[in-house]
């Protein structure tokens, strides 16, 4: 049977982790559980992190928002900095699994599995958010960018956790903006999912634009050149179709069980479509 480790805080954690050096942490246990159920991964302890309370909260830390690494996805959804401040990620929590999923799942967890389908990371990407790493070290910042290194794959070393993210908040001139096309209504895993961020002057001119995509290759895909097309334009139909040909030119996806490699590319230049919505057009 495996041992599982319940440390209450972060001083005991160093501790039980140093007496259980090959002990596996877990938060929800929405991904590692299932992965251990299947047989594809083996631990011969766990450390459940659920009870480290220093990591579950969501404040505003001077000019930014901290958001503990152990709060659900229902709690950040049901947070109001969350919903006022962050609404990319909100629009993004919202659609991510399944009520029980999302009453059980972290934002840790979800960071640390760095699945090319995690629903936060598109968002986190555009906000360009940093992650916080606690060790028995101390605490170290990281941009999301170079903590997720490829699927499945992070930066972080020995006997460190996630402990946290930081975001700084986009000014109110700025559109949030996110979509998943899955191949369900409920509980579905990204085909392709677009996090934008569109800062549009009060003519309606686009001043600033910064998109990311979900399922679109191995990690989070972000397009220069169509953040580009898009500055300087109005949120209309030409505009964004422009920007859509330059993704589905640029993009690189695979073929898998969920969609084609084709599909893929025309759903994520139609989903730029989208934001004609923010644009009156
Ligand atoms: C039915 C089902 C549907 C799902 N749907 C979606 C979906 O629509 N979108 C989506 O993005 N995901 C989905 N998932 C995947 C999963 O639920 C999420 O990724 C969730 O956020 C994982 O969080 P967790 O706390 O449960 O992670 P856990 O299972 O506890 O851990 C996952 C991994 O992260 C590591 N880990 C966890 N917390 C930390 C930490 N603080 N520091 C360092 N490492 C850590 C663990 O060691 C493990 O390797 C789904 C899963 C299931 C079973």
């Amino acid at each position: 049977m495996t041992a599982v480790l319940l440390p209450s805080g972060l001083e005991e954690l160093w501790a039980l982790w140093e007496q259980h050096p090959t002990a596996m942490p877990y938060a929800g246990g929405t991904d590692l559980l299932v992965r251990l159920r299947k047989g594809l991964a083996q631990a011969p302890a766990l450390i459940c992190l659920e009870r480290l309370k220093e990591l579950q909260c969501i404040e505003e830390r001077g000019p930014e928002l901290f958001l503990g690494a152990l709060c659900t996805h229902q709690e950040l959804l049901e947070h109001p900095l969350l919903r006022g401040r962050l609404p990319v990620l909100a629009q993004a929590l919202a659609v991510l699994g399944s009520p029980p999923i999302r009453h059980m799942g972290t934002l840790g967890g979800n960071l640390a599995t760095a699945s090319p389908a995690g629903d936060t990371l598109p968002p986190l990407y555009v906000l360009g958010a940093e992650v916080e790493l606690c060790s028995p070290a101390g605490v170290r910042r990281l941009s999301l960018t170079d903590f997720i290194r490829g699927p499945g794959q992070v930066t972080l070393g020995p006997r460190e956790i996630v402990g946290g993210v930081w975001v700084a908040p986009p000014s109110d001139s700025v559109r949030q903006h996110f979509e998943k096309v899955g191949l369900r209504k409920a509980l579905a895993i990204a085909v392709v999912s677009l996090a934008a961020l569109i800062d549009l002057t009060p003519q309606g001119v686009v001043r600033g634009a910064r998109l990311a995509w979900g399922s679109l290759g191995p990690t989070v895909v972000r397009s220069p050149r169509a953040e580009q097309a898009l500055l300087g334009g109005r949120l209309r139909l030409p505009e964004l179709r422009a920007a859509a040909d330059i993704v589905a030119d640029e993009a690189a996806p695979i073929d898998d069980l969920r969609a084609t490699a084709a599909y893929r590319r025309e759903v994520a230049g139609n989903l730029l479509l989208r934001l004609a919505q923010y644009g009156g057009g």
